[in-house]
């Protein structure tokens, strides 16, 4: 069960102590689309998303990894020049495999921050990949899917409570 705990928990992206990571060695950081940098229904990524990520990009590499299909990904990131992979099968394997491969950098050196448990977190700590949980931007949308309600189970056995932020564990 250890494996779906979150390195780092924050509210939103906006939140995450970037220094922190860098001082940690981390060099790629991989962004979850969908209620992480974009809500269901934005199809562009705003500007001060986009503004955030350029900014963090003089520091880190920046990649997206989204489950949603090449159509959806493309247009979201379209305002911004990252490398993204869509169709990503998340939480397996293949995407951080591909990043890896592309970046020519090891597992340790990236993170990967996204909405939930499931597809975003255990899948990247099988990996030892430095993980962060942040909330969905719509809280309320996906609440009835079956990921939620799994991770719901999960995160009580882990003692995990939404809400309850923390740094590092
Ligand atoms: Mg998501």
């Amino acid at each position: 069960m250890k494996k779906f705990i979150p390195k780092m928990y924050q509210q939103s992206i906006y939140n995450i102590n970037y220094p922190k990571l860098k001082e940690k060695g981390l060099k790629l950081l991989i962004f979850d689309l969908d209620n992480t940098i974009g809500s269901v229904q934005e199809e562009v990524m705003n500007k001060r998303t986009a503004d955030f990520l350029n900014k963090l990009a003089s520091d880190f590499t920046i990649v997206i990894a989204s489950n949603s299909k090449e159509e959806r990904v493309k247009k979201f990131c379209s305002p911004v020049n990252f490398y993204y992979v869509s169709l990503s099968l998340k939480p397996t394997s293949k995407s951080f495999m591909k990043i890896k491969k592309k970046y020519h950098i090891s597992y340790q050196e990236m993170a990967m921050i996204g909405d939930q448990i499931i597809t975003d977190i255990f899948g990247a700590n099988c990996l030892n990949i430095y993980t962060i949980l942040v909330d969905p931007i719509n809280n309320d949308l996906k609440i009835t899917s079956l990921n939620r309600k799994l991770e719901e189970i999960i995160n009580k056995k882990n003692k995990l409570i939404r809400g309850n932020y923390y740094e590092e564990k």
